[in-house]
């Protein structure tokens, strides 16, 4: 640190040069990102909450409210009329909570210790992270020949020391939602909790299905759902740090509740102890500035887009990997490895991000990416072909 203070616009100088080095969404160039840039009234909202703390709600009565509001709402979208829950730093922190609740809960009702949660091989990594700080083993469920989750192997997969089984509504790498309603079945036959991870898809199945897209049915209309993650802070447009986890039953909530002797709530049951009003201001603020119309309108634009992109590398000879379900395009060239192919597309400016599962070049097609971007990378993509 400096000894004196330095003047602010020497500061605003250096830290203005230091953001001229980040990516801009507003280039097209970012293919690969789940998030994007946030709506202008969003972040106007989140600007005038930024002093909140709902790590002690008693004092921010007003934004306790708000954050029960969006929980409500995005409960709604999700088939249910009370959920209990709350707006989060991300996906990752959502899918903590949601795992930390399975391992208490089957503590305590079951005496499970040192147990095992069964996600599929296309789950985030954020289920890697959980296990591990929260001490459990994973075993992996393998995919169909759809990269979806093989139902076979998930059952086999079941012991009695499972404590959760994990599903994804949108996978992180090919957009691709696992079949349920057959495993929300599974999991209430062998009374294991469910967690359904749509922090990519909540916000556009809901929608998408209402628009007459024939979208599988992921929430808690499935008896066996427990938890769902949802993240505005994708396609919500509401600005970074915006995750969201919805429980079915306040006792998941309970069941991970500590004391909190000098704030004015007697217990805490998220991770994050102080933690931002503003995610839930801003998050709330757009739902309603959107409401259903604006969001459908939106997933169905990124939709077009997707199936613009897909049929455009068809006809240049590139091999899609799989129909797109939500808006990601996976794809390779017919003979050249997909390292090499991501090397010359950031030569030509583009972002690429390479999925694992099957090794390829993965678009998201975030609201950042509009149609003269596609036209332009189809354009490379037939120059490098
Ligand atoms: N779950 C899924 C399906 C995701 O795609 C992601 C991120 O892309 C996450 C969880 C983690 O979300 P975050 O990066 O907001 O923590």
């Amino acid at each position: 640190m400096d000894d004196k203070p330095i003047d602010r616009e020497d500061i605003l100088k250096e830290l203005d040069e230091l953001h001229r080095l980040d990516s801009d969404y507003a280039d097209g160039r970012i293919l690969g990102s789940m998030c994007t840039e946030a709506h202008p009234f969003a972040k106007e909202v989140y600007c005038k909450f930024l002093d909140t703390n709902l790590g002690d709600p008693g004092l921010f009565k007003g934004t306790k409210q708000i954050e029960g509001k969006v929980i409500k709402s995005i409960g709604e979208l999700l088939s249910i009329e009370n959920p209990y829950g709350h707006i989060v730093t991300g996906g990752t922190e959502a899918n903590l909570m949601a795992i930390r609740a399975a391992r208490n809960h089957a503590r305590k009702y079951k005496g499970i210790v040192n147990g095992e949660i069964i996600i599929p091989v296309s789950a985030h990594f954020s289920f890697k992270k959980a296990a591990d700080m929260l001490n459990l083993k994973i075993i992996e469920a393998e995919l169909d020949e759809n990269y979806k989750i093989d139902i076979d192997s998930l059952k086999s997969s079941i012991s009695d020391k499972t404590v959760a089984i994990v599903a994804i509504a949108g996978t992180t790498e090919l957009g691709l939602i696992d079949p349920i309603e057959e495993i929300s079945k599974i999991a209430l036959e062998n009374n294991i909790y469910f967690h359904v991870d749509a922090a990519f898809g909540g916000f556009s199945i809901p929608f998408l299905r209402e628009a007459g897209y024939d979208l599988p049915v992921f929430d808690f209309s499935l008896e066996g759902v427990c938890s769902i993650t949802v993240d505005p802070h994708k396609m919500g447009l509401a600005p970074i740090p915006a995750g969201g986890i919805l429980f079915r039953k306040e006792e998941y909530l309970e069941v991970m509740a500590v004391d909190s002797p000098y704030l004015t709530v007697k217990t805490q049951s998220t991770i994050v102890g102080t933690r931002l009003g503003a995610s839930s201001a801003a998050t709330y603020a757009i739902m309603k500035y959107f409401g259903k119309e604006g969001y459908t309108k939106l997933a169905k634009d990124l939709m077009e887009n997707t199936i613009f992109l897909k049929e455009g590398l068809e006809n240049l000879g590139y091999d899609v990997v799989c129909e797109p379900e939500l808006n990601i395009v996976a794809f390779n060239h017919p003979n050249m490895d997909t390292n090499k192919l991501a090397e010359i597309l950031e030569k030509f400016g583009w972002k690429v991000s390479v999925a694992k599962c099957p090794k390829s070049i993965r678009v998201v097609l975030m609201n950042h990416i509009k149609l003269n971007h596609l036209k332009e990378l189809l354009e490379d993509l037939k120059e490098i072909y």
